[in-house]
């Protein structure tokens, strides 16, 4: 007999997890939604530039057909290709449904939504909002998820924080534990699935683009769990970031998107303004490099071209991990006009308007391709993703989904920009109908389970956190996480190679050991964030070893993960059909014979576990090596 009335639950609140709890709700089931604080203030509020769609309003003969090209191609052919199909076939349709949700989309003069250029692709394909693109987004869904709260369907805990699943003598996941943030208290919690949409990780970089919530930790406490964890080496560097002493802001691609070029002074001992150094002698290095898409190559590209000229070429401004980012060219009413967002947050840091002088900007830690292994389904018909379906972003752990930025589904060894908005938002959408699926098939509510699987999980974390109160040790977390982003700055960065990364993965072991001397400078039962923070860093410190590991094991150049050593170089000034080109290709080939698999990493005690899996390539063959010339 199946479940009377099945309990879900949602951790977090971004588009992934508000999707997923519509599409519950639609269903007829109730939700308990949990986050860190407001859903309201989610990190997917911070997006910027757009979310990719082919809707083909320039009439540039845009097609879903090259949004999958270029969505597979721009990462590396590294992700199982028929869910990437399905994602970008329902795009448009989702871009619709966010229009009828009352997204205020740009638009032109005529009323038609307008698109901008990204990174990686040759048409307009990006739907936005000025330069909050996420915000927009996320308040339409948060005023849905409100409608169902209204109507009691949705419960919300905000200001709780996952602190772990609670499986049933199956191993399949029926519930979670958290915390109270605020009263301390901890509180098992039953379900007959869950949802895990808990974003990004870039917080174990110390400093990123990322919101300081960004800690991937809720991801690693399940990874402790048993759940598999894919393709850790893939983390994307945007080439775009204002370095700063807390954190790197996020200059959006929108702005090489809308006409930003990207260049040095030729003369790295000139000191004058970027405004006052004349045209000829400017270095347009990627414009140089590569004709054919300019500033807007994919994020990788960028980044390590930028690298290369300040790391290896020493011609960085000044001679600094600088370059700039230049829209001073443009009409400033119509930088306002797209970018305000954006234009705002540099002049506010930098103290100098964009508009008006160049920009100096680095790359920065902004995103992980990698995350939760998640299940999917194919259908054989149309060679996309069947749906619904149970399998459907389920984790390796039953009963336990994953979406958004948490999960390593579509973006293989590099996403491109604008892809990460959608692939939250349709994931979450996917995951809330295979949920709906999948709870149908249960036999036993969670209701009717022994009460001690429940206590002893409660019991396991107030543990934790009690030993971690009584350490009297000589390490604090604060310093623990500094040196832990320096390290993987350092270790795990643009630019790879396995000495640094044996370097690193030895620092991590060190780290994890310190740990162990920790001492808590509040031991207060309110509010108490230092615990909660030494909880984190504790769990960064286990994804920094799934990371390095897995680049450490990975001797290839793929993406965003670059050694080198091991580089196959594409012949200069040689094309398609040269002879040149050709043998670079079969040896491009056989190396994919050997690398194109996914990293699946598993927890052990004596750190991750790596082993290979297979990718779906049926709709794709990957017989053009990437490249952007
Ligand atoms: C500055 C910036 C700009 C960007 N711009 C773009 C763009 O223009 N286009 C694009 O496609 N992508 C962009 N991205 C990427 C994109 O915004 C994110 O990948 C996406 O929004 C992630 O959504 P999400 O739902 O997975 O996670 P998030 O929006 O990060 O939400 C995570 C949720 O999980 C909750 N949570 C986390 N841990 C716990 C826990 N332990 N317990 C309880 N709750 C928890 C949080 O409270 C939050 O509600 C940008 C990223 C950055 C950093």
């Amino acid at each position: 007999m199946a479940v009377k009335k099945p309990k879900i639950i949602v951790v977090g609140g971004g588009l992934g997890g508000l999707w997923a709890t519509i599409r519950i709700a639609e269903a007829g089931y109730d939700v308990d939604i949990f986050s860190l604080f407001q859903v309201k203030r989610s990190h997917s509020a911070c997006a910027q530039g757009g979310i990719n769609a082919c809707l083909d309003t320039k009439g540039q003969r845009d097609s879903i057909r090259q949004h999958i090209i270029d969505t597979i191609k721009g990462g590396a052919y590294l992700a199982n290709q028929p869910p990437i199909k399905t994602m970008c076939e329902e795009a448009p349709g989702l871009i619709r449904t966010f229009d009828r949700m009352g997204v205020t989309w740009s638009r032109t003069a005529e009323g038609v939504m307008d698109l901008r250029l990204f990174g990686g692709v040759k048409n307009k394909r990006t739907c936005f909002s000025g330069a909050t693109t996420g915000q927009q987004l996320l308040y339409v869904c948060d005023e849905q998820v409100r409608k169902y709260e209204e109507a009691g369907k949705v419960h919300k805990y905000e200001w709780w924080e996952f602190l772990s699943i609670v499986k049933d003598s199956n191993g399949a996941c029926k519930g979670i534990v958290a915390i109270d943030l605020r009263t301390m208290e901890t509180k098992a919690f039953r379900a007959d699935a869950v949802v895990l949409a808990t974003g990004g990780l870039g917080l174990v970089y110390g400093k990123s683009t990322n919101s300081t919530n960004s800690t991937g930790a809720a991801a690693a406490r399940v990874y402790q769990q048993g759940a598999k964890f894919i393709n850790g080496e893939f983390i994307q560097f945007h080439p775009t970031a204002m370095p700063g002493d807390d954190k790197n802001r996020l200059m959006s691609e929108a702005a090489r998107g809308e006409g930003g070029r990207i260049w040095v002074p030729k003369n790295v001992e000139d000191t004058r303004p970027g405004k006052e150094i004349p045209e000829e002698e400017r270095w347009y290095f990627l414009e140089e490099w590569y004709p054919a898409y300019g500033n807007t190559v994919p994020r990788d590209v960028a980044s390590r071209a930028i690298w290369k000229v300040c790391r290896e070429l020493n011609n960085g401004i000044g001679g600094k991990d600088l370059v700039y980012l230049d829209l001073s060219h443009r009409d400033e009413a119509f930088l306002r006009a797209r970018l305000g967002g954006i234009m705002e947050i540099y002049e506010k840091f930098a103290g100098e308007d964009p508009t008006k002088v160049p920009m100096k900007i680095f790359p920065a830690v902004h995103y992980s391709m990698g995350g939760l292994w998640v299940d999917w389904e194919k259908d054989e018909a149309s060679g996309g993703m069947k749906q619904p379906s149970a399998r459907n972003h389920q984790t390796s752990i039953p009963g336990l989904f994953a979406a958004g930025e948490c999960d390593g589904a579509y973006h293989g060894a590099n996403r491109l920009g604008a892809n990460s908005l959608l692939s939250a938002s349709f994931s979450g959408r996917v995951a809330g109908e295979s949920v709906a699926v999948y709870v149908k098939g249960l036999k036993e509510g969670a209701d009717s389970l022994p009460g001690n699987i429940y206590s002893d999980e409660k019991q396991r974390q107030d543990s934790i956190n009690q030993g971690l109160m009584n350490s009297q040790g000589d390490e604090n977390p604060f310093l623990l996480h500094h040196d832990l982003g320096e390290l993987m700055r350092n270790g795990v960065s643009i630019i790879r190679d396995n000495k640094t990364l044996d370097e690193a993965l030895a620092g991590l072991q060190e780290l994890k050991a310190r740990f162990n001397k920790i001492s808590l400078d509040d031991t207060a039962n309110w509010s108490n964030q230092p615990l909660i923070y030494a909880r984190q860093v504790y769990d960064m410190i286990v994804l920094g070893e799934v990371l390095a590991k897995s680049a450490r094991m990975r001797d290839e150049c793929r993406g965003s993960h670059w050694k080198p050593e091991f580089e196959l170089k594409i012949p200069e000034g040689k094309f398609s059909g040269d002879p040149e080109f050709e043998e670079y290709r079969a040896k491009w080939k056989a190396n994919n014979e050997q690398w194109l698999k996914t990293t699946v990493a598993e927890h052990t005690q004596s750190g991750p576990q790596i082993s290979y899996e297979k990718i779906e390539i049926s709709v794709l063959p990957p017989d053009e090596p990437r490249d952007y010339r």
